[in-house]
C-alpha cells in the first residue's frame, strides 16, 4: 500500500468555521423568526467594481475571436499586470523592483503554503499568534518545527522578534484576526533580525489596501535592507474583490539567498520561477486583464469607494465597542475588529452569549491560536444596515441598563 505524508497526522483538526456553522444553524432551526446577523466571515460581499467586469468582458471577447485569442499565458503573469503592479504598489512607494521579481498567482494562501516547497524542512519556523492559520499547518505538512512567537494586549499584539533563533518568520500586517499593524519602527527590528540571524522573513500583506496612515509600510521593501531577506505576499482579493475570481502575487527579490546544507549559496528567485512554471500554469487571462484595471484611474477610484465602505463598517464596530468599554485591537487600517471578551468569558462562551442574547455571530478569537483565547474577531465585510443594527443590539444589551 502507498505510504502517507505522515506529517499531515499531526494537523490538527480545525472546526473554527463548521463549528460556527452548526452553532448557527441549530439556533436558526430552533428560533426561525430570529434575524441572525454574521459578522463574522473573513469574505468580500461588495461586487468587483465597473472597471474591472469591463476589463474581463472585454477579455472574454479578445478570447472568443480567432486573431485575439490567447491560451498557455507566462506561468509568472502578464507583462501589463506585472508592470502595472510595479508602477502603482511599488514604484509609487519608493520601492524599485524588476518584472521578474514579481510573479502572479491565483491567490495568497497557496502563495504562502506553497513557498514552503523551495526551503528546507530542518529550518525552524516562528510563527506569530494569533494569525490566520495556513502558516502554521502548511508548515506542519512539511515536517518543520514551529516556534510560537505569542502576541498579546500588552504589546498592542505585534509580534516582536524573539531572542531565540528560527530560519523563517511569518509576519501578517494589517494581522488576521487582530487588526494591527506593524510600523516602520517594528518591522526594521524584523529586518534586524533578520539579518542578524540569517533569516527569511515571509510577509503578508494581504489587507495592506486597508491601510490610510501614508506613514504606515504598505510593503516591506519599504524598510531598508529587506530585500535581502523578505518575501512578499500581496492579494486582489481585499483589495478589488477577489476573492471568487481568484489573483494575487507574490514578490521574491533576486537579492534574495538561500543555502545548501554545503553552504552553498542559491538564489530564492530563481527556485521559486522553477517551482512556480512547473507547479501551475498561468492565472487566467481574463481574471488578469481584471486585476489590471483595479489600477486605471477610474479602477483606482472605484476599488477605494469600496474600501471606504468597508472601513465605515470598522470605524462603526470600533466605535460603538469603545464606547461601551470594551478593550478593542484593529478597526483602522484592517476590516478586523479584535474585542477583549468581558468579565473573562472565553472566546466560544462570548460566541454562544452573542448568537443567543444579540442574534449576532462572529469569529472566537482562540480559533487562530492560543493567545486569541478571551477574544473575539468582527469583520467589516457586512453591510452598513447590518452593521449598524449589529451595534444598535451591543448598545442595547451591554450598554447601562
Ligand atoms: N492571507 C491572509 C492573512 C488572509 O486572511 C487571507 C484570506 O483570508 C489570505 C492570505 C488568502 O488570500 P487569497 O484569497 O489571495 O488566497
Amino acid at each position: 500500500m502507498v505510504l502517507i505524508n505522515e506529517n499531515f497526522l499531526q494537523l490538527k483538526d480545525s472546526y473554527l468555521f463548521s463549528t460556527i456553522a452548526q452553532k448557527r444553524a441549530a439556533y436558526q432551526a430552533a428560533h426561525p423568526e430570529a434575524n441572525v446577523i454574521s459578522l463574522g466571515i473573513g469574505d468580500v460581499t461588495q461586487p468587483l467594481c465597473p472597471a474591472v467586469v469591463q476589463a474581463m468582458t472585454d477579455a472574454v471577447a479578445e478570447m472568443s475571436r480567432a486573431e485575439t485569442f490567447r491560451g498557455y499565458g507566462p506561468e509568472q503573469g502578464y507583462d501589463f499586470l506585472r508592470q502595472a503592479i510595479l508602477e502603482h504598489d511599488y514604484r509609487a512607494r519608493g520601492v524599485e523592483l524588476d518584472e521578474d521579481e514579481i510573479f502572479i498567482s491565483d491567490g495568497s494562501k497557496s502563495d504562502t503554503g506553497n513557498i514552503g516547497d523551495i526551503l528546507g524542512a530542518a529550518n525552524i519556523v516562528a510563527i506569530p499568534d494569533p494569525v490566520y492559520p495556513v502558516y502554521v499547518d502548511t508548515n506542519v505538512m512539511a515536517g518543520r518545527e514551529i516556534k510560537i512567537l505569542p502576541t498579546s494586549a500588552a504589546g498592542g499584539f505585534c509580534a516582536a522578534p524573539p531572542d531565540f533563533h528560527a530560519d523563517m518568520v511569518y509576519l501578517c500586517s494589517p494581522n488576521n484576526p487582530t487588526g494591527t499593524v506593524l510600523d516602520r519602527e517594528q518591522l526594521a527590528a524584523w529586518v534586524n533580525y533578520a539579518k542578524r540571524e540569517g533569516a527569511l522573513l515571509l510577509f503578508d500583506a494581504a489587507y495592506k489596501a486597508f491601510i490610510t496612515d501614508p506613514a504606515l509600510p504598505q510593503s516591506i521593501y519599504e524598510i531598508p535592507g529587506a530585500k535581502e531577506c523578505a518575501i512578499e505576499f500581496c492579494s486582489f482579493s481585499k483589495t478589488a474583490g477577489f476573492t471568487g475570481t481568484r489573483c494575487a502575487f507574490a514578490v521574491v527579490p533576486k537579492a534574495l539567498m538561500g543555502q545548501t546544507a554545503a553552504g552553498e549559496k542559491v538564489s530564492l528567485n530563481t527556485l521559486w520561477n522553477r517551482r512556480h512554471s512547473t507547479k501551475f500554469n498561468g492565472t487566467p487571462y481574463i481574471v488578469q486583464r481584471g486585476a489590471a484595471a483595479i489600477y486605471t484611474a477610474e479602477g483606482q477610484k472605484q476599488i477605494r469607494q469600496t474600501l471606504a465602505y468597508y472601513r465605515e463598517n470598522a470605524l462603526l464596530i470600533k466605535n460603538a465597542l469603545t464606547e461601551l468599554g470594551f478593550t478593542c485591537f484593529g478597526g483602522e487600517h484592517s476590516p478586523y475588529v479584535w474585542l477583549q471578551t468581558p468579565n473573562g468569558l472565553t472566546s466560544w462562551e462570548f460566541f454562544d452569549l452573542l448568537l443567543e442574547k444579540l442574534n449576532v455571530v462572529g469569529t472566537p478569537g482562540s480559533g487562530f491560536g492560543a493567545s486569541g483565547e478571551g477574544y473575539f474577531r468582527l469583520t467589516a465585510f457586512g453591510s452598513h444596515e447590518q452593521t449598524t443594527e449589529a451595534m444598535e443590539r451591543f448598545k442595547k444589551y451591554f450598554g447601562k441598563k
